[in-house]
């Protein structure tokens, strides 16, 4: 379940198949499907912040001085993860294969949430969907919605720079088999706790997939039943936030047309819109 590696979820609501659902709605034609939020402080405006987690962040120290706790290069937190990592470290000592930062503003209004680093993508060039196939849809998208500027060459050092949006991944070591264990999902959520608390003027969340969308909704302690990932939807989230779902841009989902360049489009204009209401 890698930028580069995710393969169907085991969750039967995310089957393939589960698309886009028809609404009468106007707003479905740019893949928009808002739920109304069963919570009443939801019209409040009052900004969600990350719950306090006494299992958060403990290893590694503030990835820029005083903003927020990151991960270190070493981060022990997870045990199979380190293993695989001090691996990939004698296999290919070039490579990153450290926790992968997250990378664009922290004042961005949107973020974009991942899975893991691929293997040889991210974990190989150290920028998040940078090195394998998973990067093409993702940044030729954000290009062309004017959310970054440059030009994408799948190399961390081609120049191009996110102007609109952040993006971090749910865990940020490669796992093995492209597949993270729950348990080190919740590890590394407390990172993404501090990365959301980093981002002041954050105001909407792409989900790329089940796991961002679940690791979303724990870092805010809000029940995975509450919101159900659906790609194209739009939850409107108790105290303002938006989560927007869309399939991952893996190569598996978009060689078999789980996802196409216009789905991925209209789920990343969809929130685009909301944000700019
Ligand atoms: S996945 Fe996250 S918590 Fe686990 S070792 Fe890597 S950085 Fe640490």
């Amino acid at each position: 379940m890698t930028e580069e590696g995710l393969r169907p979820s085991p969750d039967p609501k995310a089957a393939p198949g589960e698309g886009l659902r028809p609404s009468p709605d106007p707003k479905a034609a740019s893949g928009e499907r808002l739920r109304p939020s069963p919570d009443p402080k939801a019209a409040s405006g009052e900004r969600l912040r990350p719950s306090p987690d006494p299992s958060g962040p403990r290893a590694g120290g503030p990835l820029e001085p005083g903003t927020v706790a990151a991960p270190g290069h070493d981060c022990p937190l997870c045990p199979r993860l380190v293993a695989y990592r001090e691996a990939n470290r004698a296999a290919n000592p070039a490579w990153h294969n450290g926790p992968v930062p997250s990378w664009g503003p922290r004042d961005a209004p949107l973020l974009v949430l991942g899975l893991a680093p691929g293997v040889r993508g991210a974990n190989r060039t150290g920028r998040p969907f940078t090195g394998d196939y998973a990067g093409r849809l993702l940044y030729g998208t954000l290009l062309k919605f004017g959310q970054a500027r440059g030009q994408f060459l799948e190399d961390p050092n081609d120049g191009m720079e996110l102007t609109g949006c952040r993006i971090a991944n749910a865990v940020r070591c490669v796992p093995p088999g492209n597949l993270p264990t729950p348990a080190e999902i919740r590890t590394c959520n407390g990172f993404l706790k501090a990365e959301l608390a980093a981002m002041p003027r954050l105001r909407g969340v792409l989900a790329l997939g089940t796991v961002a969308h679940n690791a979303l909704l724990r870092a805010y302690g809000i029940p995975a039943a509450r919101f159900a990932f659906a790609h194209g939807t739009i939850h409107a989230l108790p105290h303002g936030l938006l989560l927007a779902d869309s399939y991952h841009v893996s190569r598996y989902n978009t060689s078999t047309k789980r996802l196409t360049p216009e789905m991925f489009e209209a789920a990343v204009s969809a929130l685009l819109a909301r944000l700019a209401a």
